[in-house]
């Protein structure tokens, strides 16, 4: 199968191939043929599966063949939304729309929000084909009367169950309310949870249904590794493993944004360029320390789990866990950043006593035990005990126990039953981290933060500003 048997037009082709891609992946093989014939789609695709060329791709031929109406003023009307969960993702998308519709004179704008508004209103004044967006700004646009969306003749969620997880469900429905009836309409999400397949009820319309084999649960392109070490020695080994292995481009995750920062500043001053990426991060400086990562003038990037999210960096050889993640699936999600479209990865996590547990819970989703390394000289000492983790406002306890600092309505229990009644996800508890008492962002009684057992039925993530970053 080639990109030329997938009824693409030339000018998308040779954008293509000036990627350098000749082989569509698998959602892209399925995808192309089925959104150009103009149904709604349904699909199950994880980030790193190709699935951004998957819908703008058939998304510019569409549009391209079809000239608009333009308004008295001549200007075209927006006839294509991507609404994505994160600004990082939104920037990407839109820049794949360029990079493929470079040959087309199709016209796109990013939006989302932490920037001001006034360029965005400029911007939209003077008509754009495509817009990307998160779902806050967009919204705050509809209000503000900036924004016309009654000529979407495409929309795309992209993400839909982290736009979930971030809880913009009621933006999410705000933003389909304002639409015309008629569109088409795709949805693209990594896993159908119950919540998903209502909003795909709600919003589709006879959907195809695509479901590309998931990254069941990690790669098999991906090496995985644990390095045991002592709670105080992480940084010096993450140090000596950049150091000794020459490592450049590495993806390191922490689970908090001061943690971030900590870390960043040591490996700073060892020698070794770092920069955070999280969301108490401008986004001027988030921007740019992702431009000179990919540029590779920036050796290490430090991210928590939700500022990571939509990063798209081809072919990262190296991504660390500095601290393992204490909900299972975003250990899938942090090491699916290497080994992406069938480059080779290494995945290493540097882990001490007290994570145990997280450890145990991966170990649990991806079906299979990670093998364990010691690196000479970074022995965990011995008659180390392990400690509580404090994740904001809540403590994850040694040996699975858990109390919660604040007031919210229930924690994961550590190392428990994630189904279980008494808390966790399933439980209407809020993530660790989950705000108690005010609401986080803007809008609802669901939003992320809203408080205790508030949140999504499945529980909810941290305070996410509308349209902006999460605070993690
Ligand atoms: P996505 O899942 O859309 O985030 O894409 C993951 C990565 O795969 C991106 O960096 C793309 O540039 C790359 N990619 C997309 N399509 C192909 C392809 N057909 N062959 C090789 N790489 C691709």
């Amino acid at each position: 199968m080639h990109f030329t048997d997938l009824g693409l037009a030339e000018p998308l082709l040779r954008a293509v191939k000036d990627q350098g891609y000749d082989v569509p992946t698998p959602i892209q093989a399925q995808a192309i043929p089925q959104v150009l014939k103009g149904g709604d789609l349904l699909a199950g695709a994880q980030t790193g599966t190709g699935k951004t060329a998957g819908f703008v791709l058939p998304m510019l031929q569409r549009l391209s063949a079809v000239k608009p109406v333009k308004d008295a003023r001549g200007r075209v009307p927006i006839r294509a939304l991507i609404l994505t969960p994160t600004r990082e993702l939104a920037a990407q998308v839109e820049e794949s729309v360029r990079v493929y519709g470079k040959y087309l004179t199709l016209t796109s704008m990013v939006m989302f929000g932490g920037v001001g508004m006034q360029p965005q209103i400029d911007r939209l004044k003077r008509g754009i084909d495509i817009l990307v967006a998160t779902p806050g700004r967009l919204l705050d646009h509809h209000q503000q009367r900036t924004l016309d969306l009654s000529h979407v003749e495409i929309f795309v969620l992209d993400e839909a169950d982290r736009m979930l997880d971030m809880g913009f469900i009621h933006d999410i429905k705000k933003v389909l309310a304002v639409l015309p009836p008629k569109k088409q309409s795709l949805l693209f999400s990594a896993t159908f949870s119950d919540e998903i397949k209502a909003l795909a009820d709600r919003l589709l319309n006879a959907p195809g249904l695509i479901e590309v084999a998931r990254r069941n649960q990690t790669a098999e392109t991906i090496e995985q590794k644990i390095h045991p070490v002592g709670r105080e020695r992480k940084k010096e080994l993450l140090a000596h493993l950049i150091k000794s292995g020459d490592w450049h481009q590495v993806l390191v995750f922490t689970r908090m944004k001061h943690g971030a920062n900590r870390l960043t500043d040591y490996l700073n001053d060892q020698g070794i360029s770092a920069m955070a990426i999280h969301g108490n991060k401008s986004q001027t400086a988030r921007t740019k320390a992702l431009a000179d990562f990919k540029a590779g003038s920036l050796q290490v990037l430090v991210a928590t789990d939700i500022a990571a999210r939509g990063i798209d960096i081809d072919q990262l050889p190296h991504v660390v866990n500095f601290e393992m993640p204490n909900v299972p699936e975003d250990y899938v999600h942090r090491i699916g950043r290497t080994g992406r479209a069938g480059a080779q990865g290494e995945a290493i996590s540097l882990v001490c006593l007290d994570e145990d547990i997280f450890v145990r819970d991966i170990e649990r989703l991806i079906k299979r035990s990670i093998p364990r390394e010691t690196v000479p000289g970074f022995e965990p000492p011995a008659g180390e005990k392990a400690e509580p983790i404090v994740l904001g406002r809540m403590t994850i306890g040694v040996g699975g126990t858990q109390r919660n600092a604040g007031g919210f309505g229930g924690g994961r229990p550590g190392g428990g039953d994630r189904s279980g009644g008494g808390g966790g996800r399933s439980g209407g508890g809020g993530r660790p981290g989950g705000g108690s008492g005010g609401g986080g962002g803007r809008g609802g009684p669901a939003r992320p933060g809203g408080g205790g057992g508030g949140g999504r039925p499945g529980g909810s993530r941290p305070a996410a500003a509308r349209g902006g970053p999460p605070k993690r």
